[in-house]
């Protein structure tokens, strides 16, 4: 069995599946009014791991069947695993996040990227580095065979869902990680399903932007002084934890912005961040060098393009710059 898929309890009848939190590693939540009925919060990509969290979810809602599926957004690590939800079960997205799910590259596609990048790995320059980053990105994770379940309800800005008795507020405070991102607000349990509005313990990535709805998405979930927020990726946490993503985005924008303006280029500018005194709050959180990913998000918005949803050839580049810098690394 693969790391945490016991759940944990959050909140009153409130569990989050937590798991390791790096690449792909997503966690879910699990809502059940007993009695009557269940919402989930996201499904993960990795086939196994759904296939065990399903399990450990049919035996906590023996008498309160899932009726409603919330994907947080649309990375494949979020929603690859909707076909493992009961199958009467409405799932609910933003509709910007509906919208860039039918666009995302399907799970077969990013399967035979990643098998390319892993016989790739080896070759020096942006191909290999491409390569092997790639495949670090899927991990050990076995992907779906076809794209899964679609959701099947969406909604714009707001949505008050009803769990048997209890109230879950959906809000949707993207585009910013990327173009809907939504999070779901338990104020009977004191509970937050951030999706990766929060990455704990590593670094997130803005693939999406402007990164201004992201810091004001972080006072957003401030604002709700939850007991808990599960993030979308790392441990359970409290408001410190989301106070540092913040500090993190005002460093990156600050920093980031001076060596664009000084024309240096995205993955110079990173190196030079990275070795900065101001680096040091948050060099222990892993993948640093994601900071690149986020540079090439940021560096298209300051020439002038619009926000738009990452391509497959898009995070390619990306991936060229990030496995380049984690080369440097370990040659150093
Ligand atoms: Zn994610």
């Amino acid at each position: 069995m693969s790391e945490g898929t016991r759940p944990t309890q959050v909140g009153d009848n409130t569990w989050a599946f937590v798991w390791s939190g790096s690449w792909g590693q997503a966690n879910t939540g699990l809502i059940v009014d007993p009695g009557s009925t269940s919402m989930i919060v996201d499904t993960v990509w990795d086939v196994n791991r759904a296939r065990q969290i399903a399990d450990e979810t049919s035996r906590l809602v023996v008498d309160a069947p899932v009726t409603d599926v919330v994907n947080t957004h649309s990375d494949g690590d979020h929603w690859w695993g909707n076909d493992t939800v009961p199958a009467g079960a409405r799932i609910i997205t933003s509709t910007a996040s509906l919208h860039a799910m039918k666009e995302e590259a399907p799970p077969r596609a990013v399967h035979a990227f990643a098998s390319l990048g892993s016989m790739v790995g080896w070759v020096p320059g942006p191909l290999g580095a491409m390569g092997s980053y790639m495949n670090r990105v899927r991990g050990g994770a076995r992907l779906p065979r076809r794209t899964p379940r679609m959701p099947t309800h969406t909604f714009d800005v707001t949505e008050q869902i009803s769990v048997g008795s209890r109230s879950v507020g959906l809000r949707c405070l993207g585009p910013a990680h990327t173009s809907g991102d939504l999070i779901a607000h338990v104020p009977d349990a004191g509970v937050v399903f951030a999706g990766d509005l929060l990455f704990v313990g590593s670094t997130p990535v803005v693939w999406h932007g402007p990164l201004g709805n992201w810091t004001a998405a972080l006072d957003h979930l401030l604002s709700l002084d939850a007991e808990v927020y599960v993030p979308g990726h790392g441990p359970l946490c409290g408001t410190a934890e989301v106070a540092a993503v913040r500090d993190y985005w005002t460093w990156v924008e600050t920093a980031a912005r001076e060596h664009f303006d000084a024309g240096v280029e995205a993955r110079h500018a990173a190196r030079n961040m990275m070795q900065s005194r101001d680096f040091l709050p948050f060099a222990h959180w892993g993948s640093p060098e994601r900071v690149v990913l986020s540079l090439s998000t940021l560096y298209r918005l300051w020439d002038g393009k619009p926000a738009a949803p990452p391509t497959l050839a898009r995070r390619a580049r990306a991936f060229a710059d990030g496995g380049t810098l984690l080369r440097e690394k370990k040659s150093r």
